[in-house]
């Protein structure tokens, strides 16, 4: 395969990196001290058209097109990974399930805004017991007159706390597995409905929630898609997600290179620039070629994806081998920084901390490893 940017795609990178650089990276060190989130940032970005990426002009959207998407997610979070993150969920699993499977109606109520910024999604899929394997979701919704009434909890909500509608799986059958599970949109203001807020590792500017439905009542028409194929229905879009978090690992994985390289030819010991040795040289040279190789990997699976082609294999392989990279190279970047890197005061240890969630969210690289093998007829 030759590779190439189309001249569109690279004149959309300068555009994504031009607003990350200069709204979002400012921003970073502040927002990740105070684990809060830059609001703002949601209808901004609306503004300018980078969150209806996946979506088509009737909605107000620029795409779809899955190689623009991986490089908003790439340069937004090379400017901040978890202000990135608010957006990159936005432009996914926040929002592709309505556009996906909602009806017209929902599609003007909650998508229309979401894609000016104006409204905010979580996805919620996780509960406490549920992870890993999504076909075992326990939450129960029941069937009462022209309602469902859904009693259970979820956790790990990410933009849970801020956000103004969430997608919630929950289980329409007892005992079904894969059957039986169906997609609600729910609006927090929903009687029965609480959500607290969680503290985590990294990407701390974005928030991250639990949510517990106490007889949460959500009308039928805010059913989305089939009812009891709800499993199929979000199986059918992870290829996407993962391509992405694959494309924001490769942009942490710059920020975290780009500052190590720096560094390399300013710090002096020795008598001369650390990047003189070839011990530093070595990890420098590793680190650039794992970042290009991923960044293909990225970008192959997104233009498959565009093409209309499976690439289930392809979009884990992406997804698995960029978010090990990250982690990689952002501890070898805080290595080359030595003490400095421990430091608040250099952003290495954001990096290093931000990195780690690539590897869990999306389907760790366990499941991604379980999926590549099933792929080879494992
Ligand atoms: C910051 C953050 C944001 C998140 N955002 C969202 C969100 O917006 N919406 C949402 O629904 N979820 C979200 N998640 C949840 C995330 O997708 C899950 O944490 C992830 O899928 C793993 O599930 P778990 O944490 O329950 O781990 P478990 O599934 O319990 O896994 C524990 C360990 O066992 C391993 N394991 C499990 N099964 C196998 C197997 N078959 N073979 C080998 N190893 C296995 C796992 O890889 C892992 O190492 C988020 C999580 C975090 C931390």
């Amino acid at each position: 395969m030759d590779f190439e940017l189309s001249e569109e795609h690279k004149i959309f990178q300068r555009t994504a990196a031009q607003f990350a650089q200069k709204e979002i990276a400012p921003l970073g060190e502040e927002y990740d001290e105070k684990e809060e989130y830059p609001r703002w940032i949601f209808p901004r970005s609306g503004e300018l058209g980078f969150l209806g990426i996946p979506y088509p002009e009737q909605y107000g959207g620029t795409g779809p097109d899955t190689i623009a998407l991986s490089l908003f997610a790439e340069e937004t979070t090379k400017a901040d990974a978890g202000i990135a993150m608010g957006l990159v969920v936005q432009n996914t699993v926040g929002t592709s399930p309505i556009y996906n499977f909602g009806s017209e109606e929902l599609k003007q109520r909650y998508l229309v805004p979401a894609i000016r910024g104006e409204a905010i999604g979580a996805f919620a899929l996780t509960e406490p017991n549920v992870g890993s394997d999504v076909s075992a979701v326990e939450m129960s919704a029941r069937e009462e007159g022209e309602s469902y009434i859904l009693n259970g909890a979820k956790t790990f909500v990410s933009s849970g706390m801020m956000a103004d509608y969430a997608i919630v799986a929950a289980r329409t059958e007892k005992g079904k597995g894969h059957e039986g599970i169906t997609i609600f949109l729910v609006e927090p203001q929903s009687s029965g409905f609480t959500r607290k807020g969680l503290k985590k590792l990294g990407i701390r500017a974005q928030d991250i929630a639990e949510f517990t439905f106490e007889d949460c009542h959500v009308p039928k028409e805010n059913v989305l898609g089939e009812v009891g194929k709800g499993f199929y229905h979000l199986m059918s879009t992870v290829q996407k997600t993962r391509i992405v978090v694959g494309a924001s690992s490769v942009g942490l994985a710059r920020a975290a290179f780009e500052t190590a390289l720096r560094y390399a030819k300013e710090r002096r010991q020795f008598g001369q620039p650390i990047g003189k040795f070839q011990g530093i040289q070595f990890k420098l040279a590793d680190m650039a070629t794992e970042i290009e190789l991923a960044s293909l990997a990225v970008y192959k699976a997104a233009w498959r994806n565009d093409k209309g082609e499976q690439c289930i294999k392809e979009a884990s392989m992406a997804k698995l081998y960029a978010s090990e990279m990250v982690n990689r190279v952002a501890y070898q970047a805080l290595q080359i920084h030595g003490g400095y890197g421990y430091m608040r005061e250099y952003p290495l240890e954001r990096y290093y901390r931000d990195a780690r969630i690539m590897e869990i969210f999306e389907g760790t690289s366990e499941i991604q490893r379980l999926i590549i093998s099933r792929q080879l007829g494992l």
